[in-house]
């Protein structure tokens, strides 16, 4: 029962993408398709070359637009707006979701890798609009992308997020390394995984929130 390790937190910190849904929505699968298909045009790579970039940015520079900036330099913005033109009429509400958050005590903000514009799209699709105090980007952090400090540093400082009061939801171990360094609560939202800094995992993120605040 976590309960008690979450009594101190009233700053509550979301990633959004297979961590606010499931993997099983498969959204992520059409950012990827995009991705690879402006990999493909701009870098003028078949489609295993811009594969195997992809995953070399990923895991080099936290992301690959993070990599095509270092390495291509890219401009972002032209880059988020077309990786982020999703058909999400599949995408359902979750009411249930949406209670257990606002039932949380304090700030909630969500903090995605993709734009701001994606965040709220997202949201909204799943019935979350208005839940949240506000939504980051990638842009709020100077494209600089979690899990590097200075994005952390940057977002948490605009948004006052007080950092020893604050919990960490997110899919991607990686960017709870970080936040456990801050003195956050880190809940790893998938798999079971084990590293130092994941606190607490959970595959249901709407069970783990609404026993927090039963
Ligand atoms: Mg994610």
């Amino acid at each position: 029962m976590p309960y008690d390790a979450f009594t101190h937190v009233d700053y509550w910190v979301f990633d959004l993408d297979n961590t606010l849904y499931p993997p099983q929505a498969r959204l992520f699968d059409q950012i990827e398709r995009l991705m690879a298909e402006y990999v493909m045009r701009e870098l003028r790579v078949d489609a295993q070359t811009a594969h195997n970039l992809r995953k070399k940015y990923w895991k080099e520079y936290g992301t690959t637009l993070a990599g095509l900036m270092h390495v291509h330099d890219v401009d972002p913005d032209p880059y988020l707006h077309e990786v982020h033109q999703l058909d999400l009429s599949h995408i359902e509400a979750s009411p249930a979701l949406r209670a257990a958050i606002s039932a949380l005590p304090g700030r909630k903000i969500i903090y995605t890798n993709g734009s701001r514009a994606h965040g709220e799209g997202v949201s909204n699709a799943l019935g979350l609009g208005g839940a949240f105090d506000a939504i980051y980007g990638v842009e709020d952090a100077g494209y600089t992308p979690k899990p590097d400090r200075a994005a952390f540093d940057k977002v948490f400082t605009a948004d006052g997020i007080k950092t020893e009061r604050a919990a960490m939801f997110e899919d991607d171990i990686r960017n709870l390394a970080i936040p456990h360094q801050l003195g956050m609560r880190t809940v790893l939202v998938g798999p079971a995984a084990s590293a130092p800094h994941i606190h607490h995992q959970t595959e249901d993120l709407t069970a783990f929130l609404t026993q927090l605040v039963r």
